[in-house]
C-alpha cells in the first residue's frame, strides 16, 4: 500500500544547500510547508565533512575586490564557466559570510576580532573563511540551529526519494522510501528544490561519504532534465593513502610542501607563480606527470604516491588551524603530521556537473530547482576552485528557496493526480530490484564500476581507455546484479544501496560519453590524445537527456561577458 502526504515545498537533501533553502522559504511565508527529505541524518550530509573554507572577499580595505574573485573563478573554469552566474556568486557570497556571522557560525578570527580568511588555490587574494579545519561541521550546525527557530520545516530523515512525479510540464511530487518501517510513499508538493549533493562515490578512490551517489541527479535525468557538463570530474590532489580522505587545500595554504623523490618542490616546474596554490587541476595534472616520470613513491600498499610536507608549519599551528586533518592523519594513516611526511595521491573529489539550471537554479521542469553540488548552474565551468563550493550551496540555497515560494504563491490548481504513475514507480522498484533475480553480487559489481571510472576516467584520459571504460560498464549492467538479498522490511540498506548502484550505471555512463566526446583538455577534463584547449569546437556546455538506450547528447552555449578566454598560466 502507498502511503501519501502532503507538502507545499519539498526540499531533497539536508546539505548546505537544502538547508540553506530551507531557512530562506521559512522566512519567506511561515504559512508553506516545507518537508526536507533526506536519506541520511541531517548531520550525515557530505557536506558536514567541508574543511578548508567557504571563498568570499571581505577584505576590500586591504585590497581585494569582487571583481578580482569573479576573474579568479572564470580563469580557474578554464574559461567554460558562465560569467554572469560567478558575478552573481561573488557578489552574493560577502554578506552571506556575516549572515552566518550573525547566526552564530564560529568563524576563525585575527586577534583583532575581525573574521579570518586564507589562502586557497587559484585565488589571487586569500580569500578562504574558515572555521579551523572543520568548515562544512560548523556551517551545517549553524544552519541546522536556525532550521529549528522555524515551525514550517518538517525532516523527514532517512526516506529515499526514488523518483519525481510529473504531468509532462509542471511538478507534482515525489516518490520516496522511508527508510526505518520499509513503507512505500508519495509526496504531493507544488515545488522541490533537489540539493542531493554529489555523486563521486561512482570512483572507488574518493573523499566523498558513501551516501554521495548520484540518485539524486537520476532522478531528475530520467524525469527528462538534462545533466550538464558531467565529463567534468575534479580530482583534488592530495587524498591521504591508503583511504583516500581528504587532506584540505587549506594545509597548502598554511605553508605545506609537495615534494617528489628528489625532494624538489616539483610545482616551480608547473606553476611557478602560484606553486602548491595552483588550482586543483593543475596540480593534481603535476602529481601524475612526476609519477609517470619515475619521480615518486610507493606507498605500502603498492600505489604511487607524491609526499605532503606540514612538518615545517610547527606543532601548534597545526593543532591550531588543521587539527581536523591531523586527526585524520594520526587515525588513518598512522601518521602524524607534526612529525612526518604523509603520502598523498590525487583522490575524485568534486563533480562541476549536475541537473542543468538557469542562473536561478531553475531547471527544466516547472517547480523544479536545484542548488549546490547537485546542481549545474554552469558557476564552475571545467574546474571549481577550492572554497566555491560551500558558497555556491549557501548562494544558491537562499536564491531557490525564495524563488520556489514565490512560485508557491502564485501557483494555481494541478492536474488530477497521476496515481498510475506512481503504480509504475512501485514495480520499476519493488518487482524490478527488490524482488529481482539473479546470482551475482551487486556490491562486487559495485567495487568493478567504481574501480574501472578510476582506472579509466582518472586525472588523465585518452580515447582508448575511455572507450574500454565504457564498454565495462555496459558489460556489467547487463550482469544480474539487481536483486535484493536481504528481504526484511525496516531498515533495508541493501535494497537503498542497489537502487543506488542502478543509478550509478546511468551516471558512469554519461560521464564517460561527455568525456569521449569532449576531444580537447580544459581545466579537469585532460586528454592525452588531445592535449589543447580548442574554442573553435567546445567552448560549449554539454547536456545529456534520458533516453532508456542511451543518453542523447547535445550542446549549450556559454555565457561571455567581460572575458574573453585566454591561455590559462599561473
Ligand atoms: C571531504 C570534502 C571536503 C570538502 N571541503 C570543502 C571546502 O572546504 N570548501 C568548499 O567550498 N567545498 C568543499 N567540499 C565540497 C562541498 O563540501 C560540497 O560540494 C557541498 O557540501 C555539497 O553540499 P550539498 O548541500 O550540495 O549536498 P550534500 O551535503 O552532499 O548533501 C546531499 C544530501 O542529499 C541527500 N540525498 C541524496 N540522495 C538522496 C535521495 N535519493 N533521497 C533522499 N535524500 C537524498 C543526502 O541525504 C544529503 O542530505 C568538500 C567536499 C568533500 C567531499
Amino acid at each position: 500500500m502507498v502511503g501519501s502526504i502532503e507538502f507545499d515545498l519539498i526540499i531533497c537533501g539536508s546539505g548546505l544547500a537544502g538547508l540553506r533553502a530551507a531557512i530562506e522559504a521559512a522566512k519567506k511565508n511561515s504559512k508553506i510547508k516545507i518537508g526536507i527529505v533526506s536519506k541520511v541524518q541531517v548531520m550525515r550530509s557530505h557536506s558536514v565533512s567541508a574543511e578548508g573554507g567557504t571563498a568570499a572577499v571581505l577584505f576590500e580595505d586591504e585590497g581585494d575586490t569582487i571583481e578580482s574573485h569573479i576573474y579568479d573563478t572564470v580563469k580557474g573554469s578554464d574559461f567554460l564557466a558562465d560569467q554572469d552566474v560567478a558575478k552573481r556568486l561573488c557578489e552574493e557570497m560577502p554578506q552571506e559570510i556575516r549572515q552566518l556571522d550573525h547566526w552564530g557560525m564560529p568563524w576563525s578570527r585575527r586577534d583583532d576580532g575581525r573574521i579570518d580568511q586564507r589562502n586557497f588555490g587559484g585565488y589571487s587574494f586569500p580569500r578562504a573563511t574558515y572555521a579551523s579545519d572543520k568548515v562544512g561541521f560548523f556551517e551545517m550546525q549553524t544552519l541546522y540551529d536556525t532550521c529549528q527557530k522555524f515551525e514550517n520545516i518538517e525532516y523527514l530523515n532517512e526516506w529515499f526519494a526514488t523518483s519525481i512525479i510529473h504531468d509532462g510540464n509542471k511538478f507534482m511530487g515525489l516518490t520516496a522510501i522511508e527508510i526505518s518501517s520499509g513503507n512505500f510513499y508519495q509526496i504531493k508538493a507544488k515545488a522541490l528544490i533537489i540539493a542531493t549533493g554529489g555523486a563521486g562515490r561512482i570512483y572507488s578512490f574518493s573523499t566523498y561519504a558513501l551516501s554521495s551517489t548520484p540518485d539524486g541527479l537520476d532522478m531528475a535525468y530520467r524525469a527528462g532534465m538534462a545533466l550538464k557538463d558531467m565529463e567534468f570530474v575534479q580530482f583534488h590532489p592530495t587524498g591521504i593513502l591508503p583511504s583516500g580522505i581528504l587532506i584540505t587545500e587549506g594545509a597548502r595554504g598554511e605553508g605545506g610542501y609537495l615534494l617528489n623523490n628528489k625532494g624538489e618542490r616539483f610545482m616551480k616546474k608547473y606553476a611557478a607563480a602560484k606553486m602548491e596554490l595552483a588550482p586543483r587541476d593543475i596540480v593534481s595534472r603535476a602529481i601524475m606527470t612526476e609519477i609517470n616520470e619515475g619521480n615518486g613513491f610507493k606507498h605500502e600498499t603498492g600505489v604511487d604516491c607524491m609526499k605532503l610536507d606540514l612538518r615545517h608549519l610547527g606543532d601548534e599551528k597545526i593543532k591550531e588551524k588543521l587539527g581536523g586533518i591531523r586527526e585524520i592523519s594520526i587515525k588513518f594513516s598512522g601518521v602524524d603530521p607534526a612529525d612526518e611526511i604523509l603520502d598523498i595521491r590525487p583522490v575524485c573529489h568534486y563533480m562541476m556537473g549536475g541537473i542543468h539550471t538557469n542562473i536561478d537554479g531553475a531547471t527544466e521542469l516547472q517547480g523544479v530547482w536545484a542548488a549546490g553540488e547537485a546542481a549545474c548552474n554552469s558557476v564552475h565551468g571545467s574546474n571549481r576552485l577550492g572554497a566555491n563550493s560551500t558558497s555556491e550551496c549557501i548562494v544558491w540555497g537562499k536564491i531557490t528557496g525564495s524563488l520556489a515560494v514565490d512560485y508557491i504563491e502564485k501557483s494555481t490548481n494541478s492536474n488530477p493526480w497521476p496515481h498510475h504513475l506512481v503504480t509504475l514507480e512501485e514495480k520499476r522498484i519493488y518487482d524490478g530490484i527488490f524482488r529481482g533475480n539473479g546470482d551475482v553480487n551487486p556490491y562486487d559489481i559495485k567495487q568493478e564500476l567504481t574501480d574501472t571510472m578510476n582506472e579509466k576516467a582518472y586525472v588523465y584520459k585518452n580515447e582508448k581507455n575511455l572507450i574500454e571504460g565504457l564498454k565495462k560498464i555496459r558489460q556489467l549492467k547487463e550482469q544480474t546484479w539487481k536483486h535484493v538479498d536481504d528481504s526484511a522490511k525496516e531498515y533495508n540498506t541493501n535494497f537503498i544501496n542497489v537502487m543506488e548502484l542502478d543509478s550509478m550505471f546511468r551516471t558512469a555512463e554519461i560521464v564517460l560519453i561527455g568525456a569521449i566526446n569532449r576531444k580537447e583538455s580544459r581545466g579537469a577534463h585532460s586528454r592525452t590524445d588531445y592535449p589543447k584547449r580548442d574554442d573553435a569546437n567546445f567552448l560549449h556546455h554539454t547536456l545529456a537527456y534520458y533516453d532508456p538506450k542511451e543518453p542523447i547528447m547535445k550542446t549549450h552555449p556559454v555565457t561571455i561577458t567581460n572575458y574573453q578566454p585566454v591561455e590559462r598560466k599561473y
